[in-house]
């Protein structure tokens, strides 16, 4: 927040663009939460019944059902041969919205510390501030 004008620091709107470089799916372990409609659509993308996907992708992080991680942070649920998500199409709604959290947009150095790791932040497509404002309240989890 911008304490002089009481508007958000993003409020010039933000450039992000994906690369497909995979490198926000990898990395230091973290949380991949999802909801309960999104966990039916991710079993059934991959031909399993709710109970044998909760055995193989779900562990728990912060409270909360997470996807399984292989060692080094990576998501289970990427292709091990490149960088394509095996779920894409159906991808939880966290991942759709990254890198518009509210933990990364909670500052311009939260913003600029995440853009170390993600080479499509500040490059690409220009987002308004109130589309920004439209990804922010879609987060499925506050504390995202
Ligand atoms: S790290 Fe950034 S550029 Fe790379 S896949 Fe993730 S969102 Fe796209």
């Amino acid at each position: 927040m911008d304490f002089l004008s009481d508007k958000p620091w993003w409020s010039e709107g933000l450039f992000f663009g994906c690369l497909g470089c995979g490198r926000c799916c990898r990395g230091e372990p973290g949380a991949i939460w999802f909801t309960e409609r999104e966990e039916a659509l991710l079993a059934a993308r991959l031909g399993l019944d709710r109970d044998a996907f909760r055995r193989r992708f779900v562990t728990g992080r912060y409270g909360r059902p997470s996807i399984v991680e292989r060692r080094g942070g990576e998501c289970a649920l990427l292709d091990e041969a490149g960088n394509r998500c095996n779920v894409y199409a159906v991808r939880p709604l966290q991942c759709r919205l990254f890198p518009f959290w509210p933990s990364v947009l909670r500052s311009r150095l939260a913003w600029e510390e995440e853009s170390r790791r993600c080479p499509g932040m500040n490059g690409g497509k220009f987002y308004p501030p109130w589309l920004i404002g439209r990804l922010l309240a879609a987060a499925p989890f506050g504390d995202l």
